[in-house]
Parts: structure tokens; C-alpha cells; sequence
């Protein structure tokens, strides 16, 4: 073994290190404890290779020396983690006329001179970032020497020294390179995050017998289940056997010739090593191999590429199989991977015509005729046909189309957006905020500048994992989620500690919740009760009612339909908690914008047109969003909220005399101050007591209030003195703590996260340090007057994973999410409460 200070010979005992080394170094050395036929090879340390960045070279001579004579070399490069990259391998480093010339004898003319002028390319291009150009074609190694002299001014390098300094040199700066560094911070990578190199003695011998190269990996990359992936190449090397067309398939196959035919004894070999390393590095690993008259050398191995449906199986294989502990299966998963299983996504080969970008508000991907209204998205959807509702935003209006649709793209609006949070409670791909789109809603058309004009009926294609606009239809994968996945949700229920409710509006998303298995219902927005036609007409006639008796009429014809939800709602969820939200949102939210609404409804009121325009025009706000909404309306017009506590009242003892008992939870929005509470709670406990009364059955219901406003936060203390729960709304109280309108910041969030303004777009990671003040103070303030009050999160924040370990340590009771966030936060959570403890030593799940 030589180690010298500036690389260490990799043997079972070397002193070689992740932190030090890199992830490779540290591999290779594991499959020579393994006893795996590695060939020879020296790490060079992080330091070594600032070292030659700065242009200090180790000890050459020493290094070549270690290989010996007339050896070839390869040049690989071992960051500490792969995903944060590395220059590309460099093999057949030494060539040069005498190699070339004992080459040819041994594996003939035709390997010896392809493999000469393959490495003077290589060496030109990479190394000295000559242009490809003057290499192309079939050159032959002379005319690929003189391209080389007349371009460098000075003959190709003969000996083994000089090009593997040029390498290193050219390896080491490749890494400090601007490019390289932004990909890797990208992937978390510190920003003064080292690079190792490995040098490896290429197996190059006599090519009787099997000689070759191949890669192969024993699991599949797509699903993770067992299957043999993998070419070989005979007379190859490094990875060439994935590209060439002359390759051959690993196992028998009747497709072709593989190598099981010619050496059966090899493939076995492959597999015994596939199987230890998946034992003992506890990691399904791609291993590189190379044959030399039928003697297996493995060059490396590193972990077998994954798409996320890949990634869950192998994981729960492994902790099946007893390999690793659940704990570490569910540790080594990234929540938000879970997202690439939950909906359909673009494949990975598919082609990509980006037209342009926006925010990716909800993900998945759907491919669709454009539609420019909900209506025009409807008659789509009944013929059966795709379509992608396009919008300059969307409003409560739009909430039939968006069901029609399979994506919705918005000009305008972030990720807190109506279109975001309702796509997202859909489980439909959207994005948002795609500003360079120019819409022409009278033409009806499409138009990104530079590109065609796309019609209404013309195919696009929402990524909304991305944020991504692509013209035409794209080939998708569709999600999975039985098997692995459902064991993945079983375990990480067994290990989280904090609980994940769903925010659900209807019975589909209430169904959704249940398959992925929530805690219950955190947030029903009760307003999208209303959104159905029939009932759109009532609540018209309600909003127009200019006196009490006609307003409670139409409240009367409301209040079935709203029992009807509330029965079907809590039966779906058999016994589990369902929080419902009195209604929030602003009135005329629930009025017609144009003309023709105005008419429509002046008909089916039988009013006047003017008088139905006057109407509309009085209830028009400024600022809707801190209007009328909220508990003001239930202060105002108090008969809204008396009809919904009614509707949730009867509907609890319908269900719990039909056997399934239930103890509803009421939550008023908007709130501001303690006597809104007061005088809804008051209003609530009445009607609670009349039902009671009048059906001669008791029953328990909890109210609450949703902390959305900064004031609401500030005075917790006085508002849990009649709240049984508080659940903070973070949309609303990160738009009031920011004075942020969260339907227009999309416009210009882009900037100001560029700029460094701010680190994240609060609307989509939590502002811990401001809004988690506010929550850390309410949630302190309420405890400290009622020790047992609820604490929840139920903005769209709640999916997150950081919000979820703040909510955790702030000694909340659960957040709710989304019903498609639901699997995210459920392994987030779990995740969070197992990291305090320790892996096993050596369980290294980035190897
Ligand atoms: C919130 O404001 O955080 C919230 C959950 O309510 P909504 O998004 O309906 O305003
Ligand atoms: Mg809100």
C-alpha cells in the first residue's frame, strides 16, 4: 500500500474517506473489502485537487509509478455526494505510439488505432477544449496527432505523465468551473464543496478468449423490481456497450447474442457481486466490468439509477429483505420524490418542446385541447375530449371548467393562487403565473413570443411538476400506488408523531384522503359547496334578498343541500374528525362579472337588469380579499352561518344514530378579534341547543378559529378563552404579514427570489422566521390560557417539510394538507421524528 500526502493507494485498510476522498473513493475501497476483483487504483484527496486547481502538482512520478510501465489509466472523478456531479471519466490515459503499437499486436490494428484516436479526441477536447470539430469523422491517429500539433502548436504527448497532469489539471478546474458549481448547489451541495479524483490501472490485455466491457444492474431503473439491465461489448470499453448497437445482452436472450452464451461462469460472477453488494453496501448497485480473456475486473459500481417508483420499491425490498431497518427505508427516501408516483409524468425520454415556464403550482402533467373558458372546458370534457382550461386566472366561477379539465394554466397568480390551491385539492397538474404568455380571450388565442399562435382545440402539454408549457401531446408514465408505496404509508404512520389531516371540500377529495389514509378532515372550505349550478342560483337569491324573510328562504332551500354534503361527508370519513369552515369568501365572488351573467341572472330572479347591475355594483370592493369575508360576514349577516351550524348539527345526528357517531369541529375564519368569536360562538351554541332540543338528541361539537390574521395571532390569548382549537391559516396570514397579495405576487416573485430578496417564495416555503414567529407566539399565548387547546397548520404550507418539523417542535397536533400532499407529508413527518436516531454506522444511503 503507498500512501504519500498526495493520494492513497485504495486497500482494505487505506485511510480513504467519504468527507476526504469522495463518494467513489469510498465505494471502490468497500468492493475491495469485498474481496471484488477491483483493478489497482489511488484516491486523490479534496485538498490534492484544490492543489492542482491552483496549479500545485502532486508527486507525478510517484503516481504514474504506482501502476508501472506502459500502463494505461483511467480518471474518474468522486465528489462526496454523486448527485452533486463531476467532470466526466477519462480513460486510456498513456496512450501514445509505443501502447498503440503493442496494442495492435495483441488485439489487432482496427481496436489499437480506434482506441489511439478515440483518446487524442478526448484529450484535445476535454482537456484542452480544442474544438470537436478537427476531430471528427474516421481520422486516422496520424491525421488526429497533426490536428492536434497544428492546433496546440506542439506534438501530442508520448508520455504517460504529462497527459495524466493535463488531465487532472483539466478535471480539477472543470469542478470550479461557474457551471459546475451552480448545478451542484442546486443538489445542496456546500459552496465549498470538494472533489476527489480516483486513478484507476485499466485491464488491458490479450483480447483471446471473452475481452470486453459491459454495465449491468439487477434491479429495473423504471419499476424496481428484478430484472437483469445491462449490455456488454466485446472489444469495449467503459460505457460504450450502452451505446453501440453492436452490444450484447447480459443474460440469454432471444433477442441476440449476450454474454451469458459466451461465459455463463462471468454472468454468475456478476450476479454473486451483485448480491453482496446489495447485502453488505445495503444498495442496489450498476456495476461497471470489464473482461480480459475471461477474467471479470470490476471498475466501479455505484448506486443503480432510479425514477421515483424505482426508488420506494427498492427501498421497501431492502428493509423487507432485513438488509436495513424500516427506518433507514424510510429515511433514504426524499418526500417530494413522491410526487413523481402520485400523478401522471411526462416520461423520461420523452421530446420537450418548451413554449414557456411559469410556477409550478401543482404537479403532474396532462396533455389537452386549450380552453379558454369553463364552459368551452365542459363541452370538451362531455365529448370526451382532453382539455386544458387557459385562463388569466381563475375565480369561483371557473370551479366547473377546472373540474372538466385535466390541467389548468394561469397567466397570472403564484403558488397560493385560487388555480394553485384548488389543481392541487383536484390532484390536476397546474401552473401558474406563466407571464410571458400573451392571451387574447375575445380570439381566442395562445401566443408566446417567437412561437405560433395556438388556437382554442389546439394540443398543449402542462408539466406542473416543472412549470412547464409544451406544445403538442407528450408521451406519459402513469402513477403507481399500490405495493410499495401503500407499504411505505403503513410505516410511515408507525412512525410519525404528529398528524396529517386533509384538506377536503367534496366527497372525491374526502375518497382521496381516505386511499392515502389521513387522520382526518382539517379544513373543509364550505364555500365550494356552493359552486354547483343549481345551488349558484339559490345563493344569488339569497345575496339578493333585501329583507329578512326572503333571505331566509332562500337560506332554507340551502340548508338540505348543505346537510346532504355534511351526512355523505361524514360518513365517508367513518368517526374521524372533520373540521369545518364557516363560509369565508367575499359575496360577490358568487355574482356574475359580465353583461351577459348580469342578464342571465335579472331572468332567473325576475328582476330588472338595472336593478340586478346596482346590486352587483354595491357589493364591489376595493380590496376584496380584506373585505366582507370571513367572520364580517357572519357578524353582518349572521342567518349564513345559523343555516351551516344547523345543516352540520342535523347531519351529526343523522349519522350518529345511524351507528357512526361523530363530534364535529366548527372553525371561523377571518377572525380578528375576540368578540367576533364571542358573538358567533354564542349564535353557534344557540342553534346547537334548539337542534337538540327539537331532535331530542344530545351530541358534543368543538368550535374553533382559524388564525389567519396577525392581529388573531398576537391576541390568541384572549381568543382560545372561547376556542377549543386554533388552526392557522398560513395563505392569509402570510399575505397580511407581508402585505402580499397572494393573486398577484406571482407577477413579480420571480425577481425578487432572483435578487435575493427573499430566499423562497413565502407563499410556497413558510416564512419560519416572520410568519413562524406569529404561529410560535399564538400557539404559546393560547396554550398559556387553555394548556389543552388544539394547535393545527392548515395553509398550503402544511405539505412542506420543514414547515411540518417547525409545527412538530412547536408542539402542534397536526397540519393539514392537500388530499395529493397527504403521502408527502406523511413520510416528511415520519422522517422528522426518526432522525434523532442514529443510523448504523456504515448505513450510507448515498453510496
Ligand atoms: C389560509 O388562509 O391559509 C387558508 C387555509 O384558507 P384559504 O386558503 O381558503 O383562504
Ligand atoms: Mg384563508
Amino acid at each position: 500500500m503507498l500512501t504519500t500526502p498526495d493520494f492513497t493507494e485504495i486497500t482494505a485498510n487505506a485511510d480513504v474517506r467519504k468527507t476526504r476522498h469522495g463518494n467513489r473513493a469510498k465505494c471502490l475501497q468497500r468492493l475491495i473489502r469485498l474481496d471484488l476483483p477491483v483493478p489497482q487504483t489511488a484516491a486523490l484527496s479534496f485538498d490534492t485537487v484544490r492543489a492542482i486547481a491552483d496549479g500545485r502538482m502532486p508527486d507525478l512520478e510517484a503516481l504514474v509509478g504506482l501502476f508501472g510501465e506502459n500502463t494505461l489509466l483511467s480518471v474518474r472523478s468522486s465528489s462526496e455526494t454523486p448527485d452533486w456531479g463531476g467532470p466526466g471519466t477519462i480513460l486510456n490515459i498513456g496512450m501514445s505510439d509505443n501502447v498503440a503499437e503493442h496494442l495492435s499486436e495483441t488485439h489487432g490494428p482496427d481496436v489499437a488505432n480506434a482506441a489511439y484516436t478515440a483518446f487524442i479526441r478526448t484529450y484535445a477536447v476535454e482537456v484542452h477544449r480544442l474544438d470537436a470539430d478537427a476531430f471528427e469523422g474516421p481520422i486516422t491517429p496520424r491525421l488526429a496527432k497533426d490536428a492536434y500539433e497544428s492546433e496546440m502548436d506542439e506534438p501530442f504527448p508520448q508520455d504517460s505523465a504529462t497527459q495524466l497532469a493535463e488531465v487532472l489539471r483539466a478535471m480539477a478546474r472543470a469542478w470550479e468551473g461557474t457551471t459546475a458549481r451552480l448545478l451542484r448547489q442546486a443538489q445542496g451541495a456546500p459552496a465549498d464543496a470538494g472533489l476527489g479524483l480516483v486513478v484507476q490501472k485499466m485491464a488491458l490485455g490479450p483480447a483471446r478468449g471473452v475481452s470486453g466491457a459491459g454495465v449491468v444492474q439487477f434491479v429495473s431503473s423504471e419499476t424496481g423490481e428484478a430484472q437483469v439491465t445491462g449490455r456488454y461489448l466485446p472489444r469495449g470499453q467503459g460505457r460504450q456497450a450502452l451505446t453501440e448497437g453492436a452490444a450484447q445482452y447480459i443474460e440469454t436472450d432471444d433477442r441476440g447474442p449476450a454474454l451469458e452464451d459466451a461465459a455463463p461462469e462471468v454472468v454468475q460472477a456478476l450476479r454473486d457481486a451483485a448480491a453482496l453488494m446489495r447485502t453488505r453496501l445495503r444498495e442496489e448497485m450498476q456495476t461497471e466490468f470489464t473482461l480480459m480473456d475471461g477474467e471479470l475486473f470490476i471498475l466501479d459500481a455505484v448506486r443503480a439509477p432510479r425514477s421515483a417508483r424505482a426508488e420506494v420499491a427498492i427501498a421497501v425490498a431492502l428493509a423487507e429483505d432485513k438488509v436495513i431497518p424500516r427506518e433507514e427505508a424510510l429515511t433514504r427516501i426524499p418526500p417530494f420524490t413522491l410526487n413523481g408516483l402520485l400523478h401522471r409524468q411526462i416520461s423520461a425520454d420523452a421530446e420537450r418542446d418548451v413554449l414557456t415556464s411559469g410556477v409550478p403550482a401543482a404537479p403532474g402533467a396532462a396533455s389537452g385541447r386549450i380552453a379558454f373558458t369553463a364552459a368551452t372546458a365542459q363541452a370538451m370534457a362531455a365529448q370526451g375530449e382532453p382539455c386544458i382550461l387557459v385562463r388569466r386566472e381563475t375565480s369561483p366561477e371557473d370551479i366547473r371548467g377546472m373540474h372538466a379539465a385535466q390541467a389548468i394554466l394561469t397567466e397570472r397568480g403564484g403558488a397560493t393562487s385560487h388555480a394553485a390551491v384548488i389543481a392541487r385539492g383536484l390532484g390536476l397538474p397546474c401552473v401558474a403565473g406563466a407571464t410571458r404568455l400573451q392571451l387574447d380571450m375575445r380570439k381566442k388565442t395562445l401566443t408566446v413570443p417567437g412561437r405560433k399562435v395556438f388556437h382554442e382545440g389546439d394540443v398543449i402539454t402542462i408539466d406542473g411538476t416543472l412549470g412547464e408549457v409544451l406544445a403538442g401531446r407528450t408521451e406519459m408514465v402513469e402513477p403507481a400506488l399500490g405495493g410499495a408505496f401503500a407499504t411505505l404509508m403503513d410505516w410511515s404512520d408507525e412512525a410519525r408523531d404528529i398528524g396529517i389531516r386533509a384538506n377536503a371540500d367534496t366527497p372525491e377529495d374526502a375518497a382521496m384522503a381516505q386511499r392515502f389514509g389521513v387522520d382526518g378532515i382539517g379544513l373543509c372550505r364550505t364555500e365550494h359547496m356552493f359552486f354547483d349550478a343549481n345551488r349558484m342560483t339559490v345563493m344569488r337569491e339569497m345575496i339578493f334578498a333585501e329583507n329578512a324573510p326572503d333571505r331566509q328562504a332562500a337560506l332554507d332551500r340551502l340548508l338540505p343541500m348543505q346537510r346532504a354534503d355534511f351526512i355523505e361527508l361524514f360518513k365517508l370519513m367513518k368517526g374521524q374528525t372533520v373540521t369545518i369552515r364557516l363560509f369565508d369568501p367575499p359575496l360577490h365572488e358568487f355574482l356574475p362579472t359580465d353583461r351577459e351573467g348580469i342578464r342571465a341572472l335579472a331572468d332567473a330572479l325576475d328582476l330588472p337588469v338595472s336593478r340586478v347591475a346596482s346590486r352587483v355594483e354595491s357589493l364591489q370592493e376595493y380590496n376584496p380579499m380584506l373585505g366582507l369575508r370571513g367572520v364580517r360576514l357572519g357578524v353582518t349577516i349572521p342567518e349564513i352561518y345559523e343555516m351551516q351550524a344547523r345543516a352540520i348539527f342535523e347531519a351529526t345526528i343523522k349519522v350518529t344514530k345511524k351507528g357512526a357517531p361523530i363530534e364535529p369541529e366548527i372553525m371561523i375564519p377571518l377572525v380578528s378579534a375576540k368578540k367576533e368569536v364571542e358573538l358567533v360562538k354564542a349564535r353557534v351554541d344557540a342553534i346547537a341547543a334548539e337542534v337538540a332540543a327539537k331532535s331530542g338528541q344530545d351530541f358534543t361539537y368543538r368550535l374553533g378559529v382559524m388564525v389567519e390574521t396577525p392581529r388573531a395571532a398576537l391576541r390568541a390569548g384572549e381568543i382560545a378563552e372561547s376556542s377549543a382549537f386554533l388552526s392557522f391559516g398560513t395563505n392569509d396570514l402570510t399575505q397580511m404579514t407581508y402585505g402580499l397579495s397572494r393573486d398577484d405576487a406571482g407577477r413579480f416573485m420571480s425577481a425578487y427570489v432572483q435578487q435575493g430578496v427573499f430566499a423562497e417564495d413565502p407563499f410556497r416555503e413558510m416564512d419560519i422566521d416572520g410568519v413562524g414567529e406569529l404561529l410560535l407566539l399564538g400557539a404559546e399565548r393560547g396554550r398559556a390560557v387553555r394548556p389543552d387547546l388544539t394547535l393545527a397548520l392548515c395553509g398550503e404550507h402544511g405539505g412542506h417539510p420543514d414547515a411540518i418539523a417547525f409545527c412538530r417542535k412547536a408542539g402542534f397536533n397536526y397540519v393539514s394538507v392537500s388530499p395529493f400532499r397527504v403521502p408527502v407529508a406523511k413520510l416528511a413527518a415520519a422522517q422528522i421524528s426518526i432522525k434523532d436516531k442514529a443510523l448504523p454506522e456504515d448505513a450510507d444511503p448515498s453510496l
